[in-house]
């Protein structure tokens, strides 16, 4: 009896590891067209100064599968990294990210995500210089986010590739801060021009004295040394009166606005009143 039940609990257990790989293979073939079929949007993700200023925006990847509907980017993105797909995928995003902010009256940063799979190539900086060229974006509106995955290639190699990334002007933020393995290490490595802090740290804010504690100390830190830093997932008041009285200077999140097709930033984007200088 106890025999036959366990294989039973094995067999249900198979089947449903069957059919996750099953849903992964038919999902990866179906990204492999999204592009073509125009399954790919860009939402964009206000950021503000702490009183509430908005200067910028981070482009956000979208996928809405044609029968399953909107798909998360922590599930494809992983997708598009193992096959490759990811390649076509971020020259898409890149383009159409500095073409919309190339478009808006004001002078606005657009922030765009660059994966791990990118930096293998080393035609990156040139991607990256002939689309300024080609959308005509100032390079200092653009900001890249990478994370610390990036930095576990060949080191060397991706740090000259960030320099000379950097040397045209555009800026290097590092994003998800503090979960990683060596995130400090990284900060003497590298000269980036923002840290992000991640969003797990912010939403501890009123929940565990430690996180609260962690980042302070990044504050204090990036002050420090000169980094600019922007706190990300930013929901609640009273998490963005902690980073307030903390003096973090930028924050990103829903209670500034969720990311969202450009249209709905229309009137912060074309405002009419003469363009601040940044
Ligand atoms: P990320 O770059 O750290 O982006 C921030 C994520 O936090 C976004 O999730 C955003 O929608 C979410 N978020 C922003 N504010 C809040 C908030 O107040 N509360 C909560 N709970 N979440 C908030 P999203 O859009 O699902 O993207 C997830 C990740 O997928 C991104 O994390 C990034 O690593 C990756 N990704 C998205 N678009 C691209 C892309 O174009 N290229 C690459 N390589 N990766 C991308
Ligand atoms: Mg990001
Ligand atoms: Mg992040
Ligand atoms: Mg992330």
């Amino acid at each position: 009896h106890v025999k036959s039940e366990a294989r039973g609990h094995v067999r249900v257990y198979e089947s449903k590891t069957d059919q996750l790989i099953h849903d992964r293979w038919a999902l990866q073939a179906d990204l492999g067209h999204a592009l073509r079929n125009g399954e790919l949007s860009l939402h964009f993700q206000p950021q503000a100064e702490i009183n509430g200023r908005i200067f910028g925006f981070e482009a956000l990847m979208r996928w809405t599968h044609p029968t399953r509907g909107p798909i998360s980017p922590d599930d494809f993105i992983p997708l598009a990294e193992e096959s490759n797909l990811i390649l076509d995928m971020s020259a898409w995003i890149l383009t159409e990210a500095c073409r919309t902010a190339a478009s808006w009256t004001q002078p606005l940063t657009v922030a765009v995500n660059l994966s791990p799979i990118q930096f293998q190539h080393s035609e990156l900086p040139r991607l990256i210089r002939q689309t300024l060229v080609d959308t005509g974006l100032r390079p200092s509106r653009l900001e890249l986010e990478i994370t610390e995955s990036v930095l576990l290639g060949d080191f060397a190699h991706i740090v000259s590739m960030l320099r000379r990334i950097k040397a045209m002007g555009v800026r290097i933020a590092m994003d998800d801060f503090g979960t990683g393995y060596s995130s400090l290490s990284y900060l003497q490595a590298f000269p980036f021009d923002k840290i992000k802090i991640d969003k797990s740290f912010i939403q501890s804010i009123g929940r565990t004295e430690q996180a609260m504690t962690i980042i302070r100390a990044v504050i204090g830190l990036c002050r420090g040394l000169g980094i600019p830093v922007i706190a990300e997932g930013v929901e609640t008041e009273e998490q963005r009166s902690f980073l307030a009285q903390e003096h973090c200077p930028e924050i990103q999140g829903y209670i500034v606005g969720r990311p969202a097709p450009i249209r709905v930033y229309g009137q912060i984007v074309d405002r009419l009143d003469p363009a601040r200088t940044r």
